[in-house]
């Protein structure tokens, strides 16, 4: 037996203490009208968990704890208690706790606070439930029959039937599960909801810093970039400018020896160039030399010419004397005076010069005759007078030319000596004037070849001095960036020289390699390392450690968030798993009872009709359902439909009675309805056993016949469930074990005693 005791004291009418053994498969309780019996039947239901009070008889908690009478005072709480035996059987326990007897006790007090326990600790109503659950001892109380309540599972709805039906066949435990199922997947859909809202509102932040973020590892990784070029560049333009400057400094040392050399080379030069001046002294002497030798040529030619006239008239005399001596000799025609011949012609020229510019043939031929005129005289003369020959003024003459002659040979000879003394010391003065120029010239050809040398030199220094005074410039803004470079990106910079410049191979350039680039790379360098400063700046300076920190914590927090959703959606998906396996395994079960307590219902149906049909029919029902009704107390605007259709499934009963034509429940009368409900009850009973079974003057409406089946079916069924009857029928009083009285004196309180079967017709009837 499972049940083995009912404790129960201050509930209803029960105000003293009463206990009930339930030793028997089958236990019978009677007593008068109005004794206390069927509150004994809501003190079962109260244990169990019973939430309606309406279906206890009462309005209020209050109304289940005894009210007291005129001689007994009213209690302040109520309680029942009952005792199940779990001990193994079969090696399996009815109840899945380690205890072998299960105390479940509840408590109700004025106040309407309820309290359950099990084996004395405190628990939830849910526990209870629960424990009760896994014994197949629902909470619909479709085995607890109350008073007139025979045909309730007939008047039932289809969909309550198919509760009931669910409860008997044990799968209340997995519609609980389902729905706490359901709430919780409802639950836990709520916070994926709120936790994404969460996020949503972080959203927008978290974007706005992880943007920040990323510019500010942007900026370091081009703080950090930049460093590298400026260390590069820094330690590059260091090295080029000590390269440079070495080799400049070197290249300086050579000219200026040079020029220092050039220097006294050219002193030298000009004091021996200052020596040479006097030669010009010479000059002049020279040139007076010369215009003397000048005079003396031109004093000779003139001597000279003076000699050959002499010379010449010298002759011309000569030739006359002796021509005019060998005349005097042979006389000659010739002999009229010169001075007569002088005449003559000077007359003729004068006719001539008159007549010359006449055009006039008569004065041309008078001139003509003019002209004849006195050559005709001078002819006559010559005639008559004969020669005369006189030499003696012309041997004078001879005499005077030729002593001047030959003071003119004299002179010339004198003359010709003196140039020749002159232009010997022309010669010498030359000779000696022409060899000293070479020398001069030598000289100034060594100052002008030094200077040349000095002014090349010069520009080679200016150059290297040039190249200097810019590498000196380099040098200072090499300065001015360093300091800059340091101020920029800090006192690191300021090694720049252990920084190691490497090629694309990653080898180590030594300074001679480093200073092979050309300088445009440098230059373009120093351009990219403009850019990047300028492309710092733009994106701002500055460590960012609180955007940091925010951010390190808003991301953190969102990522929370995250995996709180990740376990959310995990359990959503694990519910809903559950949840269809539960559905699964109820609806399989389900159509599995629900086919064996139809035939069963058939069986128990034809023995109690002695014949007939009876069926359970699965029908789908069109219902309508408030949408979303759990969520009614959620702010939200309704819907505009609140229903909606929906297909329920529900269980309808069929009838058929032998020999009637009448079919349905709605034709049968009270008998037929109670025997039909109760076939149905017993079918339930029979397919998936309850612990027990209470049945609450079930039998009042059955004639004696059908009292006998029913007792019949009564002993029947106890073999699988322990069977509580509240009767008055003795039919079914005889079929108990255990007999129960139940009175009620004067005080308004009901008594429990253990009766014979004797007592208990006597106390029926
Ligand atoms: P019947 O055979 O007529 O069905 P019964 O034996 O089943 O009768 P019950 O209905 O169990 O009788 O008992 C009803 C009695 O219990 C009533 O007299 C009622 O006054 C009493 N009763 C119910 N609640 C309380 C209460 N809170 N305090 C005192 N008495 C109560």
């Amino acid at each position: 037996m499972h049940l083995k005791s009912l404790h129960i004291n201050g509930f209803k009418s029960f105000a003293r203490k009463g206990e009930l053994d339930f030793s028997t498969p089958i236990t019978a309780i009677v007593g008068p009208n109005g004794s206390g019996k069927s509150n004994v039947a809501e003190a079962f239901r109260f244990v169990l968990g019973e939430q309606s009070v309406k279906s206890m008889r009462g309005k209020r908690g209050e109304d289940l704890i005894f009210n007291g009478s005129e001689s007994v005072s009213r209690s302040n709480r109520a309680s029942v208690r009952i005792a199940l035996d779990n001990e193994e059987r079969g090696g399996t326990r009815p109840f899945p706790v380690e205890f072998d007897e299960i105390a479940i006790e509840r408590v109700v007090l004025r106040d309407g606070v309820n309290e359950y326990s099990i084996n004395g600790s405190k628990t939830r109503l849910k526990d209870v439930q629960e424990l009760l659950a896994a014994a197949n001892i629902g909470s619909t109380g479709h085995h607890i029959i109350s008073q007139g309540e025979a045909d309730r599972i007939l008047t039932a709805s289809a969909k309550e039937r198919r509760e009931m039906v669910e409860d008997a066949l044990g799968l209340k435990v997995f519609q609980y599960k389902k729905v706490e199922s359901e709430k919780k997947l409802k639950k836990t859909l709520e916070n994926i909801a709120k936790v994404e809202s969460l996020r949503r509102e972080v959203a927008p932040h978290l974007k706005f810093l992880e943007r920040q973020v990323k510019k500010l590892e942007k900026s370091l990784a081009l703080r950090e970039e930049l460093k590298a070029v400026y260390a590069e560049y820094l330690k590059r333009e260091d090295t080029y400018i000590a390269h440079h400057h070495d080799r400049l400094q070197q290249e300086k040392i050579a000219p200026e020896a040079t020029l220092e050399e050039l220097a006294k080379a050219l002193n030298d030069a000009k004091e021996k160039l200052e020596k040479d001046k006097k030669q010009d002294e010479k000059s002049k002497e020279l040139v007076a030399l010369e215009q003397k030798i000048t005079d003396h040529r031109n004093h000779r030619q003139e001597t000279t010419r003076t000699i050959g006239q002499l010379e010449g008239q010298i002759a011309y005399l000569k030739r006359r004397i002796a021509e005019q001596q060998k005349r005097s000799e042979k006389v000659t025609e010739s002999a009229i005076p010169f001075s007569e011949f002088e005449k003559v012609a000077t007359s003729i020229e004068k006719t001539v010069e008159k007549a010359s510019p006449s055009e006039d043939v008569s004065v041309l031929q008078r001139a003509l005759g003019d002209v004849l005129a006195p050559l005709k005289v001078l002819l006559k003369n010559a005639r008559t007078m004969g020669l005369t020959i006189d030499t003696k003024g012309e041997e004078q003459e001879l005499a005077s030319l030729e002593r001047e002659k030959e003071k003119a040979d004299a002179l010339l000879g004198e003359i010709e000596a003196g140039e020749q003394t002159l232009q010997e010391s022309y010669t010498a003065l030359k000779q000696a004037i022409e060899s000293e120029g070479a020398e001069s010239r030598e000289a100034e050809r060594e100052v002008f070849r030094i200077m040349n040398e000095q002014r090349e030199t010069e520009q080679v220094l200016e150059k290297i001095t040039r190249e200097l005074s810019v590498l000196e410039r380099d040098r200072m803004e090499f300065k001015r960036e360093l300091q800059e470079a340091v101020s920029l990106m800090g006192q690191a910079l300021s090694r720049y020289f252990d920084y190691e410049v490497i090629d694309t191979q990653g080898k180590v350039l030594t300074r001679e390699q480093i200073v092979t680039e050309t300088r445009g790379v440098q230059v373009e360098r120093r351009r990219a390392l403009e850019k990047m400063k300028i492309r710092l700046e733009e994106l701002g300076q500055g460590t960012g450690e609180d955007i940091l920190k925010e951010y390190k914590d808003v991301k953190e927090r969102d990522e929370f968030l995250v995996r709180e959703i990740a376990d959310l959606e995990a359990s959503v998906g694990k519910l809903e798993e559950l949840i269809a396996d539960l559905t699964k395994q109820l609806n399989e079960q389900f159509v599995v009872g629900i086919e064996k307590i139809d035939s069963e219902f058939q069986k128990f149906f034809t023995l109690m009709f002695g014949g007939g049909n009876a069926a359970l029919k699965r029908v789908k029902l069109k219902v309508r359902k408030k949408k979303d009704a759990d969520l009614e107390d959620i702010e939200e605007v309704p819907e505009p439909e609140e229903e909606e259709e929906e297909l329920e499934e529900g269980i309808e009963v069929d009838v058929k009675l032998p020999n009637k034509r009448v079919q349905g429940l709605d034709m049968l009368s009270g008998g037929e309805r109670a025997l039909t409900s109760i076939a149905l009850i017993f079918a339930m009973s029979q397919v998936n056993p309850p612990l027990f079974v209470i049945l609450d003057e079930t039998d009042a409406a059955l004639d004696e016949a059908n009292s006998r089946r029913y007792g019949d079916m009564i002993t029947a069924l106890s073999e699988r469930s322990q069977l509580i009857l509240i009767t008055h029928n003795r039919e079914t009083m005889s079929r108990a074990g255990v007999l129960y009285g139940v009175t009620m004196s004067g005080d308004g309180a009901s008594t429990l005693l253990s009766i014979k079967l004797d007592e208990a017709v006597a106390v029926a009837k």
